[in-house]
Order: structure tokens, then sequence, then C-alpha cells
């Protein structure tokens, strides 16, 4: 694969500091020995600094959630390669195209790594500017596999375009979301925060039929997710 910022010839400034400030990040994410492989290559392919304001490009390699705007944030690096790790887990070839979607595109950022697995993802965004930001950066920076739409105020998921095999939720629910479970394939997986006693954790939920076998992760501590 060639280096990241001649595939994404688009890049702002920043460039070759950048790059060693990612792989810094992925190789610390690397030493816990706890997330896939796969993923830790697709982060170090994708440019966070290109998914934040430009004030905060500098800090776009810490280890840490960074505000977005509207009250939104784009996760801290720990906790996509831990989501995207579960999210793999049940794909059996991630090089040909699984569609995946995803409730929260933020900045776009859990997409782009995504589609750097192969994956083709729908991704759904409630606030109207996050969204046309992220549509515009993902098409920008040449995220052809992303299809970024404009979520309703009144349905979460896409329920016209269900089932599908892998859903992952980057928002947090307060309440367990059967309207996206009802959009899950018999067998397919869904990744998300989901507040439990003693505060969100993170779950893997596999649909058996009318079952949600529910396997629970660790703490974490996402913005809300808008349920109806
Ligand atoms: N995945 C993002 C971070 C998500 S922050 C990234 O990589 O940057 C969570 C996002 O979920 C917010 O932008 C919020 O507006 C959005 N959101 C909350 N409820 C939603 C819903 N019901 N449908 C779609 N998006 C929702």
């Amino acid at each position: 694969m060639a280096p990241s910022d001649t595939r994404h010839p688009h890049t702002r400034g920043y460039g070759m500091a950048s790059a060693r400030s990612r792989e810094r990040l992925i190789e610390r994410l690397a030493a816990t020995g706890t997330f896939d492989p796969r993923v830790l290559e697709a982060m170090k392919a994708v440019p966070r600094h290109e998914f934040v304001d430009e004030a905060m490009a500098s800090r776009a390699y810490d280890d840490s959630a960074l505000p977005i705007g509207h009250g939104q944030t784009i996760s801290q690096p720990t906790i996509v390669a831990e989501m995207t790790t579960l999210a793999i887990a049940g794909m059996e070839d991630t090089t040909v195209s699984d569609q995946v979607l995803e409730i929260g595109t933020g900045s776009g950022y859990q997409a782009a790594v995504l589609a750097e697995l192969g994956a083709s993802v729908v991704t759904m965004e409630r606030v109207e500017p996050l969204y046309r930001l992220s549509r515009a950066r993902l098409a920008r920076l040449g995220y052809r596999r992303v299809e970024a739409r404009l979520a309703s105020q009144d349905v979460v998921g896409l329920p016209s375009r269900a089932p599908f095999k892998h859903i992952v939720v980057t928002a947090g629910a307060d309440h367990f979301p059967t309207e996206l479970f009802e959009q899950l394939a018999d067998g397919g997986c869904m990744i998300l925060p989901l507040a439990a006693e003693g505060g969100q954790r993170l779950y893997r939920i596999r649909r058996d039929g009318h079952t949600a076998v529910r396997e629970v992760h660790d703490a974490v501590s996402f913005v809300p997710l808008i349920q109806s």
C-alpha cells in the first residue's frame, strides 16, 4: 500500500509531521496487544488530522476524543480501534465489500476506517451541518465506499435498506434500540455503547432470530444517541 499522504493528494499542510505522529499513535495502540492488526493498518492509512478543525490538527494524534462542533466529538482512537476490532470479528473477509450501517457520522473518521478495511459503509448523521461537512470531507479524501446520508428526525437507522449484517453505533443509547435491532440481518452484529448499571458500556449484540445475544465490553463515554 502506498503511503497515505500520496493516496490522499488533497491533504492539508502538516504532512510529514502528521505521518510520524500517526505512526507513533498506532504503535502505542499496537503495544496494548488488544486490537486486530488489520484495524491498526487501516487507522494508519486515515489522516485523522483531516477530520478535525484545523486549529485542533496538532492534537489529532493524541489518544483522545476531540470536539467537532455542535456539542459532538470525534471518538478517541483507542475506542475506534476497539469498536472496529469488534465489528470486523464478524466479517469473513474484509477485502470483499461487506455493508456496514454506521449511526453517527460525526467527523466521518470511523466511516473512513471501516472503508479502509474494505467495507462499504452507509453512514447516517442527524445534525445537518456535520452531515454536510463530513460528506464533503469524505469525498475530498477519496472515500468512495462511504455513502453519507442525513438521518431522518423520526427514524433511527435506514429501514428501507435493511437488513444489514453489521451495524456500528457511535453514539450512546440510553435504552436498547429495538428499531436498529430490527434492521440487523439474522446472524448479524451490532456494536454500540449502551447505558448499563454503573455507566455506559460497549456491547456487541448478535441477532439470532428474534433473540438479541449480548456481549458486554469496556466502559465508554459517548455523546447521546437520539432515540425515538
Ligand atoms: N463516528 C464519529 C463520532 C460520532 S459522535 C466520528 O468518527 O467522528 C456521535 C454522532 O452521532 C453525533 O454527530 C450525533 O449528532 C450523531 N447522532 C446522534 N443520534 C443520532 C441518530 N439517531 N441518527 C444519526 N446520528 C445521530
